[in-house]
């Protein structure tokens, strides 16, 4: 198996342990499914949202209204579809009534987007508004001010290339919101020809069995694997 069919495995496996989540108590109980996000498991370019909205929580794919649609628009017009890349979010739970994700929410879901970047080792990431923006830079400073620029950015163990935009559902409605996104994506194409940055050094992690570390961790995990439904893994991550 090649070393990228092994990490689009180990996704897999970060999918169906997401898809039985109850860290937070709130949202396992009031989703339709969880939104684990969706398309090339090897992308060079990963877009990364807030919170599924009700149309995600119904169909369980990121991005599937109509900032989506822009989104893929936006996408043609570079010459790439939506199939070339990966799109997630910072929560994989709808927050009910689309309320703003609770910082608890996001650190119980943080590991799991760390994870995602960590096996996907993309180039670029587009963080896609000010929400996602603030929450991977660890800062407050606003899109406006940051958008259409590239930033080194090290999440979990992969170190990228973060660049804000707009978030597509702001640009819907807003016809100079709109023309800045397209020119912000429309410099993505020369980011994605840059060299790969640096890689931080690997920790050297010393092996323990699963079973000898927590026993009930393996049997949790492998109930959750069965759980996962082939079919429904092939619609999130398969190449559309
Ligand atoms: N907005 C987001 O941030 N994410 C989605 O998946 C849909 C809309």
């Amino acid at each position: 198996m090649s070393a990228a069919d092994e990490r689009r495995e180990a996704l897999k496996e970060v999918f169906a342990e997401v898809r039985g989540c109850v860290r937070c108590t709130e949202l396992a109980a009031a989703r339709k499914n969880v939104v684990f996000g969706a398309g090339n498991a090897d992308a060079d370019l990963m877009f990364i949202g807030e919170a599924p909205g009700a149309s995600e929580d119904e169909q369980g794919l990121p991005f599937v209204g109509q900032a989506g649609k822009l989104l893929e628009k936006l996408l043609g017009e570079i010459g790439m579809t939506r199939a070339e890349v990966f799109i997630a979010n910072v929560l994989k739970c709808r927050p009910p009534g689309n309320r703003d994700p609770l910082p608890v929410e996001i650190e119980n879901c943080r590991e799991y987007l760390y994870r995602q970047v960590e096996l996907i080792q993309p180039k670029v990431i587009c963080s896609l508004g000010n929400f996602s923006t603030k929450l991977l830079r660890g800062d407050p400073t606003g899109i406006t001010r940051l958008h259409g620029q590239a930033q080194p950015l090290t999440l979990g163990s992969r170190t990228v290339r973060l660049y804000p935009i707009f978030h597509p559902a702001a640009a819907l409605y807003t016809p100079r919101m709109l023309e800045t996104l397209r020119e912000d994506f429309s410099r993505l194409p020369q980011l994605l020809v840059m060299e790969e940055l640096a890689q931080p050094e690997a920790l050297e992690v010393p092996e323990v069995e699963m079973s000898e570390a927590r026993p009930e961790a393996a049997e949790d995990s492998s109930a959750v694997a069965a759980q996962a439904g082939e079919t429904a893994e092939a619609d999130q991550l398969g190449l559309f």
